[in-house]
């Protein structure tokens, strides 16, 4: 790899993951705060998974749990296996990828060009269940042989976020930095974050954006674990469990975001600042936004774009769509 005045020249796209850009908010009120996006989504594979694609398969390789011209096998919304996928086309490995049927289906059809078995499953089914996901893609990994990731399990995951993006954006920060927003798909992000600023500067607050129906909110709130799981239309974030690496000691509070106010903190992103981002990055700026604009006095402020929004232009962004969920209260006009 070179470094040029003009921006890197790379041997390798994989190269190019991680020191991602930063964005700040200028036109949405932030309230007496300065709010910076981290553009994750600038990552080769588009999203902020690419990190721990690459730590987690090169950790397999190094325990030698992955061998030569092997099989990979994942359990993801989707980000994860594209992440993999992208490695393991650069490394010579096969994928087999299992998904929840609620994913936005760009994603699919991005993973099966780049060559993954995609093998779609129920998404209204809870850990435990024979279809739920994680369980699918425990039980094909035995009978296969297959390597199987498990990024809900996975030490490398959190390390790639305590090696990586901590040390990122405290660096791009000037190291005066108040706050982090995140949200907790496995819980890679925040868990590597909280290690490294509890190391690096303890009194970062980390901040947790959470879909509303996703147990962490009330787990982080009040310390208990609520018997009901919701359902969301945000892809990517939101637990129906506790991951085993998700370490959630250290989130000062948590924000419960409703799909709408998601959707719409997305839509803002777009028209007033030009940011095409999906979904769990308009939980993460909702939650922000209402962590800002809650404050006294000014403070610095990071939040995540954690993937790209041309994934979701059938979903979120197209106005028929939000019709027909009840996000919009009239039709739109217009052709499609
Ligand atoms: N946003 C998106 C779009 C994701 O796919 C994920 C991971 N599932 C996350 C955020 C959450 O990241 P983490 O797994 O590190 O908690």
């Amino acid at each position: 790899m070179k470094e040029t005045p003009f921006g890197p020249v790379y041997d390798n796209v994989l190269e190019g993951v991680g020191k991602t850009p930063m964005v700040k908010i200028s036109n949405i009120d932030t309230g007496p705060c300065e709010l910076y996006l981290k553009l994750e989504a600038s990552n080769p594979g588009g999203s902020i998974k690419d990190r721990i694609g690459i730590a987690m398969i090169e950790a397999a390789e190094r325990e030698g749990k992955l061998k030569p011209g092997g099989t990979i096998i994942e359990a993801t919304a989707g980000n994860t296996g594209l992440a993999l996928a992208l490695v393991a086309a650069q490394k010579g490995y096969k994928t087999i990828i299992v998904v929840p049927d609620k994913m936005a289906q760009e994603k699919i059809f991005h993973l099966k060009a780049l060559g993954a078995d995609v093998r779609l499953t129920r998404s209204d089914v809870g850990k435990g269940h024979p279809d739920y996901y994680q369980d699918m893609a425990e039980r094909i990994a035995k009978k296969t042989g297959a390597f199987y990731v498990n990024q809900f399990g996975n030490a490398a995951n959190p390390v790639a976020h305590e090696k990586g993006t901590g040390p990122e954006i405290w660096g791009q920060m000037d190291n005066d930095l108040d706050a982090i927003v995140a949200g907790v798909g496995s819980g890679g992000t925040i868990t590597g974050l909280s290690n490294f600023f509890n190391e690096t500067a303890p009194d970062v607050e980390i901040i947790l954006a959470d879909p509303k129906g996703s147990i962490l909110t009330d787990y982080v709130n009040t310390g208990a674990i609520p018997n009901e799981v919701g359902s969301w239309l945000v892809e990517g974030i939101g637990e129906d469990f506790i991951p085993d690496i998700a370490d959630l000691s250290r989130v000062k509070a948590a924000y419960g975001i409703t799909d709408r106010e998601s959707f719409e903190a997305a839509r803002d992103l777009l028209r007033k600042e030009g940011i095409l981002a999906g979904s769990s990055s308009g939980t993460i700026l909702a939650a922000a936004l209402k962590y800002c604009r809650a404050q006294k006095k000014k403070k610095r402020v990071v939040a995540f774009v954690c993937d790209r929004g041309d994934k979701y232009l059938s979903k979120m962004f197209n106005d028929y769509w939000m019709y027909d969920q009840g996000f919009l209260k009239r039709a739109p006009k217009g052709d499609l």
